[in-house]
């Protein structure tokens, strides 16, 4: 039979109300688009993603959360830098230099934790304040024309029609990169995250990440992230196959986090009440999908690339991508069509800065060379100093057009070139030394 249910039209329609389908819905409402976001809202799901890089409070501010706001209502804590520890408690600290925050860069340096429950919350209420309509419904079907989506259809049954689409389903669904099978380029293997929350009378203004620090092995590792005044989240991730050869081993999910956190002596106290029996857990690897805009669709956050978590980016390229195709919808909206070289340029900038991000941290981080040639401290800094700089840049110039996004492009290919070449060589040496002894 066919589907006599009336039409629902609007002008945009945005697949997916995470972080960044509520942020593209919060800038296309508060423009006076009509917009309808359409999310299952599953609340089994524990959002993720708490630790915010220096780039984030100016986007949260510009969707009316401002980063005094967040700390006076208790949303998050201050994050003011990153100290990487390893067993043996030797500790780096690495912080934005003050420079930053005077011209011509007026750079916000300090940054947030946030408590992803609560921020997620005060985002969906704006959102709905300024005008736009969540439904709590999942997207099943696109109807399309090529490469001109017209309407999509949901679980129960609803088609939602409109000139504009942006997908922000999210890493496992990914609807319309699986849609217009869009080539996706994966950096390292697939990784699990479990993580859990413990109260503590100590926290610090800092991201704690806790390694091994001489391990041969592909880098696992734990963060610590004060999510509000006394509790912290702490979470392991490691390589997926990693966690699966101890799980046929017999361990549970729980005796393998248990374990790994007793190495550190810091968790020995905390897991001495820990039930731990509401671990949370995913799996994810990093990816970017290349041409992530089409004529009347842009796809934002993890549907377009999975940042690796330890890079600390994930919010803020959610943020900046609901922020950047929300301006292409306003500023092509007339047109009805994205021109070739917004739909070109939006993706590059997607792919440049995911790719640069990703590559950096498997290269220089996860992979043992480098870090085994230059300790810790020496690995991290050549990842943290180049990727800081990068998003200093993007943020003071927000590359927008095609010439912009060209300049980006070298910028972060340039680094990258370093990146590998000192990953080569720390390869190298690290043979030679093996062959010599
Ligand atoms: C373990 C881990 C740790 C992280 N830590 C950090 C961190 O410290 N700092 C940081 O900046 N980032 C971090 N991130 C990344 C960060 O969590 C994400 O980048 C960000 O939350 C992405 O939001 P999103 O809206 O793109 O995706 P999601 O939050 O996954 O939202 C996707 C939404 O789409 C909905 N959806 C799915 N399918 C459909 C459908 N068919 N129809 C309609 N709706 C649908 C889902 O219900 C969901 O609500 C981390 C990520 C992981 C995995």
């Amino acid at each position: 039979m066919p589907d006599q249910r009336p039409v629902t039209t609007c002008d945009v329609t945005v697949i997916g109300g995470g972080l960044a389908g509520k942020a593209a819905s919060l800038h296309l409402a508060k423009a006076g688009l009509k917009t309808v976001c359409i999310d299952p809202a599953d609340t089994s799901r524990q959002p993720v993603g708490e630790s915010l890089d220096w780039s984030t409070p100016d986007l949260l501010g510009n969707l009316g959360l401002s980063l005094d706001d967040v700390l006076a209502r208790r949303i998050g804590t201050l994050k003011r830098r990153v100290v990487v520890k390893s067993r043996e408690g030797q500790t780096e600290e690495y912080f934005p230099f003050s420079w930053f925050s005077r011209p011509p860069f007026n750079l916000e340096i300090r940054t947030l934790h946030v408590d992803r429950t609560r921020m997620d919350e005060e985002l969906r209420k704006k959102a709905i304040d300024s005008g736009a309509t969540l439904v709590r419904d999942k997207v099943v079907r696109v109807e399309r024309t090529g490469k001109h989506i017209s309407s999509v259809h949901t679980a129960s049954g609803e088609q939602f029609s409109s000139p504009w689409f942006i997908d922000a389903s999210g890493f496992a669904t990914a609807l319309l990169a699986r849609e217009f099978q869009l080539r996706a380029v994966d950096y390292g293997p697939a990784k699990v995250a479990v993580w859990d929350y413990f109260p503590v009378s100590d926290p610090i203004e800092a991201t704690t990440v806790y390694v091994e620090p001489e391990s041969p092995e592909y880098l696992d590792w734990i963060w610590e992230i004060p999510v509000s005044a006394g509790v912290v989240s702490v979470g392991y991730v490691a390589a997926g196959a990693a966690v699966k050869a101890k799980r046929e081993q017999g361990f549970t999910l729980k005796e393998i986090f248990r374990h790994r956190l007793m190495r550190f002596s810091r968790f020995q106290s905390l897991l001495e009440t820990a039930t731990l029996d509401e671990l949370n857990v995913t799996s994810f690897r990093s990816r970017v999908h290349l041409g992530v805009a089409g004529p009347n669709w842009l796809i934002a956050g993890e549907a377009a690339c999975m940042m690796d978590p330890i890079t600390a980016n994930g919010v803020t390229a959610a943020l900046r991508h609901a922020e950047e195709s929300c301006g292409l919808i306003l500023k092509y909206r007339k047109r009805n069509k994205l021109s070739l070289r917004a739909r070109v340029s939006y993706g590059r900038r997607v792919a440049q800065l995911a790719g640069f991000f990703n590559s950096g941290v498997e290269n220089l981080v996860y992979q043992p060379q480098v870090r085994n040639r230059l300790g810790m401290g020496g690995s991290a800094g050549a990842y943290i100093s180049p990727a800081w700089g990068v998003n200093v840049l993007y943020a003071r110039f927000k590359p927008n057009g095609l010439f912009s996004t060209m300049l980006l492009m070298f910028l972060t290919e340039f680094s990258r070139a370093c990146q590998w070449i000192l990953y080569r060589c720390c390869k190298s040496l690290s043979q030679s030394s093996v062959k010599a002894s």
